[in-house]
C-alpha cells in the first residue's frame, strides 16, 4: 500500500459543476427548483424534483442518460486512475446524491476505485471518523481535494505531513488564503483537470518516495504570487505520467 489517502469532494471537485443543478437544468426544472428553495430545505426540495421527473414519465435510464453526460475533465478521471494504481485508499466526502455520484463514477469507470463514499455529512466529522479508523491501522499520509466552504472544515483536521488540493478562485482557497496561520498541511491549489492530475501526481511522487521514484528531473515547484504564502504550484514541463512507475 501507497500508505496514502486521498479526499475528494464531488461537486466543482470530480465533476465540472453542482450535480443537482445539472439534472435540474436538463429537465428544466431550474426555475421551479428556485421559486420552492426559500420555503424548503435543499434535499427535501430535490426529493420533490425527482418526484416531479417520475410524475412527467421521466425513469431512472431518463436521468442515468443525463447524468451520464455530466461535465469531468478526462484527466481528472486519469488521476482517480493513478492513485488507485499507486494503492493509494480512496474516498468521497461529499453533500450530493450517492446515485448521481456512483452513477457518474460508474460511467467513467472508477466506480470501484473508491473504498468509500459519504453523503450529506457534516465533513469535518467524517474527516475526523476517516483519520481515527485509518490511523488506527497505520500512520497515512492524507490528500484533500475540494473546492467549497464546506471542505474548509476538514481541511484544518490535516496534519504537517498531509497535503490540501483547494481549487484556485473557488470558495476553499478563498477560505485558505485568509486562515493560512491555522491551515497546517502542505497547500498546492489546482484550476483545472489538467493541473489536478499534475499536481496530485506529484504529491503522491513525494509521499511515497520522498525522493526514490521522484519525477524531479521534469517537475519543478515554484512560489506564485497570491494572498497565501504557503501555497506553491507546480509546474510541469513535460507530462508526468510516462515518468512515474505503476506498480504491477
Ligand atoms: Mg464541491
Amino acid at each position: 500500500m501507497a500508505g496514502i489517502v486521498v479526499v475528494f469532494d464531488f461537486d466543482s471537485t470530480i465533476i465540472e459543476c453542482d450535480s443537482d443543478n445539472w439534472v435540474l437544468d436538463e429537465f428544466g426544472l431550474t426555475e421551479k427548483f428556485y421559486e420552492l428553495l426559500p420555503n424548503t430545505l435543499w434535499n427535501p426540495l430535490m426529493d420533490k424534483m425527482m418526484y416531479e421527473l417520475h410524475s412527467q414519465g421521466k425513469t431512472i435510464e431518463d436521468i442515468v442518460q443525463v447524468l451520464n453526460r455530466t461535465p469531468i475533465h478526462p484527466r481528472i478521471v486519469l488521476a482517480i486512475e493513478a492513485a488507485h494504481s499507486f494503492g493509494c485508499e480512496l474516498k468521497i466526502v461529499s453533500d450530493a446524491n450517492t446515485f448521481f455520484i456512483e452513477t457518474i463514477l460508474k460511467h467513467h469507470g472508477v466506480w470501484n476505485c473508491f473504498s468509500e463514499i459519504t453523503a450529506n455529512p457534516s465533513y469535518g466529522l467524517v474527516m475526523e471518523r476517516i483519520q481515527k479508523s485509518v490511523d488506527a491501522a497505520s500512520e497515512k499520509k492524507y490528500i484533500y481535494v475540494g473546492d467549497g466552504n464546506g471542505d474548509f472544515c476538514p481541511s484544518l483536521k490535516l496534519k504537517d505531513k498531509d497535503f490540501l488540493m483547494p481549487r484556485r478562485n473557488f470558495p476553499l482557497f478563498d477560505l485558505v488564503s485568509k486562515n493560512s496561520n491555522h491551515i497546517k498541511p502542505e497547500v498546492h491549489a489546482w484550476r483545472n483537470g489538467e493541473e489536478l492530475y499534475d499536481v496530485m501526481l506529484h504529491i503522491m511522487n513525494k509521499a511515497i518516495g520522498e525522493g526514490k521514484n521522484s519525477v524531479s528531473s521534469c517537475t519543478s515547484t515554484r512560489s506564485i504570487d497570491c494572498k497565501l504564502g504557503s501555497i506553491s504550484i507546480d509546474v510541469h514541463n513535460n507530462p508526468l505520467p510516462s515518468a512515474l512507475p505503476v506498480p504491477p
